[in-house]
């Protein structure tokens, strides 16, 4: 059976708007190496970097349309979505997972789409949280969402064994807000959903803003001011060229840099050293004590040497970088009976052959790699 996969032509840079273009080309299977190999708990890439996060996209809808992610110039009503039957099942995303977990991944993060859209997903996290790692450790299980139904949600998903949550939001102006998500959506409505996860446990509670420039720039320093000294960690992001249709340029980028100008101009900051070697945000923090922030400047100062993550589509399509153009279909593996031996030599055959630092090469113009006009869509995958 053919299969969607979303691809969308532009003109990159252009000022008129994104066409949509979705294209039926199947992804190749994932190729089975012809013996087997079992886990070791470890896998190293081309470059030297282990596999350790799995993003695992559970939906590839939205209830958002913010402009940099979801435009409805493109995801309108007649946007053609995944059926039910094309998107993996629970089982077989936690077969997939597991398979990941003995080979090294020490973290899953749950995403979509809006990953809360996705029915009965307490009961896939409840699968999730029973994994563990080859040295008896659960996984650290955690998810990320704009926040709409964490208030309803929030509760049943930590009592099913979810660890933290990351919240989008984009501004504390509703007039902004609105302007980012396109479907009027109020900024309380999520701050209700951050202070619900935040009673449920769902912590340390994360907060991601993409900062792009001329839209929602003006909202760094009230947004510094909210979550200066509260529970939560407020995370700037600059906006990055993910997918095909968002129209990105250079212009709108706002680097981390200046970011962290703005906010110490009125609250001083002061660099702190990372948790650990490789983490995506450079930590920032108040000196009179009230908490940090975090920078990812994922333009400005692109990470890739550390990028230990690898991510599955909706419907079972492995990436090695956000910005690829191209999956390694899974499912197909999955379900013609595959055994776990074989997908896991399929999966390690894949991760070995990694050299993805699109990130770092992006500068190279327009011969570099990954530069199509396919690149895969963020809410298709998950950021
Ligand atoms: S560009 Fe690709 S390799 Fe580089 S940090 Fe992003 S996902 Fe990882």
């Amino acid at each position: 059976m053919a299969e969607k996969i979303i691809m969308l032509a532009r003109a990159r840079g252009a000022s008129a708007p994104p066409t949509c273009a979705p294209l039926f080309a199947p992804a190749p299977a994932a190729h089975v190496p012809a013996a087997p190999e079992a886990p070791t708990g470890v896998l190293g890439d081309a470059l030297g970097r282990p596999l350790h996060d799995l993003r695992i996209s559970v939906t590839d809808r939205c209830n958002f349309r913010c402009v940099y992610c979801m435009p409805k110039a493109v995801f309108d009503k007649d946007y053609a979505y995944l059926p039910h039957a094309a998107l993996l099942s629970f089982e077989e995303i936690t077969r997939i997972a597991r398979i990941a977990v003995a080979h090294g991944v020490g973290k899953l993060r749950l995403t979509g789409g809006e990953p809360l859209l996705r029915k009965n997903l307490e009961k896939l996290v409840g699968m999730l949280a029973a994994l563990r790692t080859p040295d008896g450790r659960a996984p650290d299980l955690t998810l990320t969402t704009n926040g709409a139904l964490l208030a309803k949600k929030a509760q049943s998903l930590r009592d099913a064994g979810l660890n933290r949550v990351t919240v989008s939001l984009d501004a504390l102006d509703d007039a902004v807000f609105k302007r980012m998500n396109d479907v009027d959506f109020a900024v309380a409505d999520v701050l209700d959903g951050i202070d619900a996860a935040h009673r449920a446990g769902l912590g340390p509670i994360k907060v991601n803003m993409v900062v792009k420039g001329g839209s929602n720039d003006g909202q760094i320093l009230p947004m510094a001011r909210h979550f200066k000294g509260g529970p939560y960690i407020l995370r700037f992001i600059e906006y990055m060229d993910v997918g095909a249709s968002n129209g990105w340029n250079m212009a709108q980028v706002v680097p981390s840099i200046e970011v962290a100008r703005r906010i110490g101009a009125e609250l001083a900051l002061e660099p702190v050293a990372a948790n650990y070697s490789g983490e995506t945000a450079a930590r920032w923090r108040y000196t009179d004590g009230g908490g940090e922030i975090g920078l990812i400047s994922s333009v400005t100062q692109a990470f890739c040497r550390h990028c230990t993550r690898a991510r599955l589509s909706t419907e079972g399509k492995l990436y090695t970088c956000l910005f690829a153009t191209g999956g390694h279909d899974l499912r197909a593996l999955l379900r013609a009976g595959r055994s776990d031996a074989e997908i896991s030599g399929a999966i390690a055959h894949l991760w070995r052959a990694r050299a993805d630092r699109y990130s770092e090469t992006r500068g190279l113009g327009p011969g570099g790699p990954g530069r199509g006009a396919d690149k895969v869509e963020m809410s298709y995958i998950g950021g």
